[in-house]
């Protein structure tokens, strides 16, 4: 059966799914079978990372000895793989060979710049050591096409997608935090490929729902609802990261799901969203962002989002997870956590729904403050 493919910048056509490889990494034998079962339901697009430990050594034999066995989708494999935006020209260039030769192939369809999160990641690919790089890769074949991937602000986001240097990105899109679809749809109308990083994990681990957010869904599973959610919203690809075969069952499901939503699935995000507001009462934080910037730096709608998760879908323990790596993980993640608000009031006169801000800050805070967690990759 002919599977649907979506447009990805300038590059070849990928599926609806892209397998993520960083939760493969236990041996080539487990990469193998994901990859495997991964290519049997018609995915032809696989993201990766110098960054996931042995991803790309694992993926390049997979991906010989699945072509040794006849086992390659139409036009071959569509690799995406990334660098840091910190390298001067020599490093990038022994960096760039040695991700190629991990994955045993001559040149790379995708190069994302992996977290360009701060405008000194962008400067250095646009005007630094990075677009010296760039240049040279591309010149030389080893490169097709450079998109990148971001947790920056949205400010920069919207800088990098203007530069036009980039013909994809990967962003942070999900059902249960929609505030960046309008990047993507920026992206996608610019001709850009848009790939959503995580959607169930980050998403607000959709894979293991509370029984709240099971029933608000209803009669659509919560992951379900958030995969064709997005397909809808026209996002070219989604990432799932399977660490077996049966990971793929939901992808498999709908990796043809190329239409608008139908009557059911708009019902349920209608009822999903009427619950959560329900719920939150007064205190629903609308993610319009019209109180920053804080003079202290807090992101009160980073904060409040989390607040929203815990008290409009039960949320708590993933809340919990993300609020206790605040300031714990570099550029890659928020660094000021609801206690430096100094309660200056500053904020208050902005906000559209008249939230009392600190309070709701010194509330998350209470509700969310707890042991730290280490994160899945470093
Ligand atoms: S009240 Fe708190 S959150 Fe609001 S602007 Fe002042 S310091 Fe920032
Ligand atoms: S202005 Fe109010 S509703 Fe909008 S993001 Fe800030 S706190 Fe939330």
């Amino acid at each position: 059966m002919k599977k649907e493919l979506r447009s990805f910048g300038k590059g070849p056509a990928v599926s609806l799914f892209t397998l993520g490889t960083m939760r493969a990494l236990g041996s080539y034998e487990q990469m193998y079978s994901v990859v495997k079962a991964a290519h049997l339901i018609g995915i032809n697009h696989i993201e990766t990372a110098p960054s996931y430990g042995p991803a790309e050594i694992f993926l390049g034999a997979a991906i010989k000895r699945l072509k040794d066995e006849g086992l390659e989708p139409p036009g071959g494999w569509i690799i995406t793989s990334k660098l840091l935006p910190s390298y001067d020209l020599a490093e990038g260039k022994r960096q760039l060979k040695s991700l190629l030769k991990r994955l045993n192939v001559p040149r790379l369809k995708n190069l994302a710049i992996h977290g360009l999160n701060l405008p000194e990641h962008l400067y250095w690919t646009l005007n630094g050591e990075g677009s010296k790089l760039i240049k040279w890769a591309l010149n030389k074949g080893l490169i097709e096409q450079v998109g990148f991937s971001s947790h920056g602000s949205f400010e920069l986001i919207e800088q990098a997608i203007a530069s036009k240097c980039f013909q994809f990105c990967s962003l942070h899109l999900h059902l249960l935090n929609p505030e960046r679809i309008p990047l993507a749809q920026l992206a996608l109308k610019k001709g850009m490929g848009v790939m959503a990083i995580s959607p169930a994990d980050k998403g607000g681990r959709l894979q293991a729902p509370s029984a709240t957010l099971i029933n608000d869904c209803q009669p659509i599973p919560p992951l379900e609802l958030a995969y064709r959610f997005l397909l809808a919203q026209g996002i070219s690809t989604l990432t799932i990261g399977a660490s077996q075969p049966k990971d793929l069952v939901i992808a498999e499901k709908f990796i043809n799901a190329n239409h608008p939503l139908n009557e059911i699935e708009s019902q349920s995000i209608s009822n999903l969203h009427e619950k959560k507001r329900f719920r939150l009462g007064n205190t629903y934080c609308g993610q319009c962002r019209e109180c920053l910037p804080c003079p202290q730096k807090v992101p009160i709608p980073e904060l409040l989002h989390l607040r929203n998760l815990t008290i409009g879908h039960d949320l708590e323990s993933f809340a919990k997870e993300r609020y206790n790596l605040i300031g714990r993980a570099g550029h890659w993640w928020e660094s000021v956590d609801g206690s430096a608000c100094q309660e200056c009031g500053e904020c208050l006169p902005l906000c559209p729904n008249n939230l009392p801000i600190p309070d709701l800050l010194s509330d998350t805070h209470t509700r969310l403050m707890a042991t730290p967690r280490r994160r899945l990759w470093d």
